[in-house]
């Protein structure tokens, strides 16, 4: 086994014992654009940049990675700001479990560069990044002490590294844990309301999901949401609100499962009147992706848009709040496509999470015109218009809307700040300069 394997192929535990015995506490790995590689601030550590740095897979030119050991916890935290040249890297942290180092870098590689295309197709001024913290297997993460420890550490880190990724919450992630990361940091969103933040955005991404659906109707010229048959798999903090909007819009009929009995029960006493049909299923149930319907709409886990479901699938629209819908994007949206069946990308119409915390330190008014204009169907970058400007160029051209959405998302990304310019560059250059590894008080 290589070095760089013998480093990455090992749990994060043990990663964390080796940086212990090595007395590392901070590390970086930081893209050295003129030779395209990856410099790092540890020489014990360079293979694992050379590893990152040659992945063609999930490497895309990220421009930092940084990370520090969270004592007395022994927890991994890292920070992947990918591109900064729309504005600081924005994105959640995620709190999670992973085999080894190698799974733990390719989720944050991976969902960091998401970040920065989600962030860039909705016309925002941030740039893209991603916090990971690896869940130690060996502590009570239910703890309420143990949890504000850990978050705390991770605010201390996200002020040391002086604002190029401003945190918002992610899976296994709380509104609690993102006050314990405020405590020490101010580039921090999605903080409670009671301290000035934004509270919960899944009614305002229920909204989202419901203009890319319009869109979606619209461009296959069937009039309006009115009589249609929705099918939604999740009835949680979106799938819950999207089936109230749902009847709202005079929907005909929504079929609805979930695992979790209570979260069906809640929806249906809103609703006492209504057609709604509801299964309660097993985990790993999918049979709700094969009903007959005119809109499919996700709202619950990943990857289910895949081989095995595809097929069956009778809706004329899928369009829905989970993220990663397609298990393979290229090969999973060409099935779709040759079925004839129309796919909003999950990414722009589950926007509205980001929209509604990323802006949050410049106050609120009442119906924020910057966050109304994303559920209007005027602006130029509202989900309405883009998901129309996608399915159109994506007939137009043979490519999947996936593909059309990832392009225009990256060409976006490379625009610059309209202020700042490329700032998140510098401030990563003035770490590096600073030696800011050696920072950990
Ligand atoms: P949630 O946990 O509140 O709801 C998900 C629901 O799906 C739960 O009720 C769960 O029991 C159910 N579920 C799990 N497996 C299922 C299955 N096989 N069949 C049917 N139901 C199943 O989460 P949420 O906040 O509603 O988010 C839903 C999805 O949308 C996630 O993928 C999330 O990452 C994504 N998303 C959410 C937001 C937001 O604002 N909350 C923003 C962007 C993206």
């Amino acid at each position: 086994m290589g070095k760089a394997e013998r480093m990455t192929n090992i749990s994060p535990q043990e990663f964390v014992q080796f940086l212990k015995e090595q007395r590392i506490t901070r590390f970086f790995f930081v893209h050295d654009k003129k030779n395209d590689r990856l410099i790092c601030s540890h020489t014990q550590l360079q293979p694992m940049a050379d590893f990152i740095g040659t992945d063609r897979r999930d490497f895309m030119q990220h421009e930092g990675l940084f990370f520090q050991v969270c004592e007395p916890h022994d927890t991994l935290q890292g920070a992947f700001v990918h591109r900064t040249l729309r504005g600081q890297a924005s994105g959640g942290v995620r709190f999670w479990h992973y085999d080894t180092v190698e799974d733990y870098l390719r989720d944050g590689l991976r969902l960091s560069k998401a970040m920065t295309q989600k962030i860039a197709l909705a016309g925002m001024w941030w740039g893209g990044g991603k916090g990971v913290i690896a869940k130690n297997p060996q502590i009570d993460t239910n703890d309420p002490a143990v949890r504000a420890k850990i978050y705390e550490d991770y605010g201390s880190f996200l002020t040391s590294l002086r604002g190029c990724y401003v945190v918002a919450e992610d899976v296994g992630t709380n509104v609690t844990d993102m006050a314990s990361i405020y405590s020490k940091s101010r580039f921090t969103t999605c903080i409670p309301l009671s301290l000035g933040g934004s509270g919960n955005p899944s009614v305002l991404t229920a909204r989202g999901v419901i203009c890319g659906m319009e869109a979606g109707i619209e461009f296959i010229g069937g009039g309006t949401l009115e009589g249609k048959t929705v099918a939604v798999q999740g009835m949680g903090n979106v799938g819950g609100p999207l089936i109230r909007f749902l009847f709202d819009k005079k929907v005909k009929k929504v079929i609805a499962s979930d695992i979790d009995p209570i979260c069906i029960d809640r929806v249906k006493g809103q609703l006492p009147d209504k057609d709604l049909e509801t299964h309660i299923v097993e985990r790993g149930d999918n049979s709700i992706l094969g009903v007959e319907c005119d809109i499919l709409s996700p709202c619950a886990t990943g990857a289910i848009l895949n081989p095995d479901t595809i097929p069956g699938m009778k809706a004329k629209i899928i369009c829905g709040g989970a993220n990663n819908q397609l298990e393979e994007d290229e090969r999973d949206g060409r099935l779709l496509q040759d079925q004839g069946i129309v796919y909003v990308p999950d990414f722009l119409t589950n926007r509205m999470g980001i929209v509604n915390c990323a802006n949050e330190q410049y106050g609120y008014v009442n119906n924020d015109p910057f966050i109304e204009r994303h559920l209007t169907t005027d602006w130029e970058q509202s989900i309405h218009q883009t998901t129309l400007k996608v399915l159109r160029t994506a007939q137009e051209t043979g490519e999947t809307p996936a593909g059309i959405a990832v392009r225009i998302a990256d060409e976006l990304s490379m625009e610059l700040h309209p202020i700042f310019g490329h700032r998140g560059r510098q401030i990563i250059e003035s770490l590096v300069a600073d030696r800011w590894h050696e920072s950990r008080p």
